[in-house]
């Protein structure tokens, strides 16, 4: 249910409209707008018309149902687009197109400072990098874990760029936020619903990868898990899904862009690096994403590709990447926004 308060309507009011939705037994998520406030009240939804005599309290205007499934992350609770903050100068969800790059694993302090400074050097504004990898095959590398996680922190300080990496268990998770600025959650975590209730309660910016056989609705009702714990700073990230089609790894979804937009607040962000499995079409699924509204793009960026411990093939040089990020800018700038 949605209890949308009368403008203007007074401190008092809100809290004793916070303290009902509590005592009747629902987690209330105020939702400031810009003329009033809207308060979300999830919870148990068999006796959901309990919440309709909240319609009499003071400074109520009035108590409305939510239609999808998804609660918070739905447009019907907040129609402006949401902005995710990572640091003091990086937004997800503005005006400005947001690109996070970097190798798909952490492998040595070298390499990341190199990828750090390359993606750097290229315009990108987060470096990416996985330290604790979920893999396929137990035979491959499953990534530097905490000592990766110290090497991100370093290309940090050494860069200013904030940087996202991948969560795969809850008994990891606070670790990994103790170092991140943004945790990732993989494709094939996507529906692993004890980790996105874990990161739900941490206080750190949540990328979540849409799932390889995941419907849209399925998304976002794992986007809600996470949001349903608190934490509102969910972006969403297409990365491919399963198909028939066997030229590409996965079958990029782009139509997923406006498909999301039109049903959530949230922010999408495009991942063509798995999406497509080749370093050759990369550059092209970038611009197609910003020109179908991506609010950001994540990109695997690797200095010696060949001999990458993971996802080589479609890892980008700098070279090659910092040659699509001057093409994507007239893209970018094309569609008025700025990268
Ligand atoms: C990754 O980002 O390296 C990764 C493993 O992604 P996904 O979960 O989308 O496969
Ligand atoms: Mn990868």
């Amino acid at each position: 249910m949605i209890i949308v308060m009368k403008a203007g309507a007074a401190k008092k009011d809100k809290d004793e409209v916070l303290r009902r939705i509590r005592e009747l037994g629902y987690r209330p998520h105020v939702i400031h707008g810009e003329t009033r406030d809207v308060i979300g009240a999830v919870g148990d939804e068999r006796d959901k018309a309990l919440l309709q005599s909240l319609e009499s309290l003071h400074g109520v205007e009035k108590v409305v149902p939510i239609l999808q499934p998804y609660k918070l992350a739905s447009k019907e609770v907040k129609k402006e687009a949401s902005l995710v903050r990572i640091s003091d100068d990086v937004v997800i969800g503005g005006r400005q197109v947001i690109m996070m790059a970097g190798p798909c694993s952490v492998e040595s302090e070298q390499q990341i400072i190199d990828s750090a400074l390359a993606v750097k050097k290229a315009g990108a504004h987060i470096l990416r990098g996985g330290a604790f990898k979920p893999r396929t095959s137990p035979y491959s590398f499953q990534g530097l874990e905490e000592e990766g996680l110290k090497l991100l922190a370093k290309a940090r300080d050494l860069t200013g760029l904030p940087f996202v990496t991948e969560v795969i268990d809850p008994e990891t998770a606070e670790l990994v936020a103790g170092y991140a600025d943004i945790l990732q959650i993989g494709a094939r975590n996507s529906q692993n619903f004890a980790l996105l209730k874990k990161v739900g309660q941490l206080r750190k910016p949540v990328l979540l990868k849409r799932g390889m056989s995941m419907s849209i609705q399925e998304f976002l009702m794992s986007a809600e898990y996470i949001m349903s714990e608190g934490n509102q700073a969910v972006i969403l990230c297409e990365r491919g899904i399963r198909t028939f089609e066997t030229a590409t790894r996965n079958t990029l979804d782009l139509s997923a862009i406006p498909v999301l937009k039109g049903k959530t607040h949230l922010p999408v962000v495009i991942d063509p690096s798995h999406g497509t499995g080749n370093h050759h079409y990369v550059a092209p699924m970038c611009y197609a994403s910003v020109a179908a509204g991506a609010d950001g793009l994540i990109v695997e960026v690797h200095p010696d590709p060949e001999h990458a411990s993971s996802d080589g093939p479609q890892s980008l040089k700098p070279a090659k990447f910092e040659a699509m990020m001057a093409k994507l800018r007239l893209f970018v700038e094309a569609d008025g926004r700025t990268l």
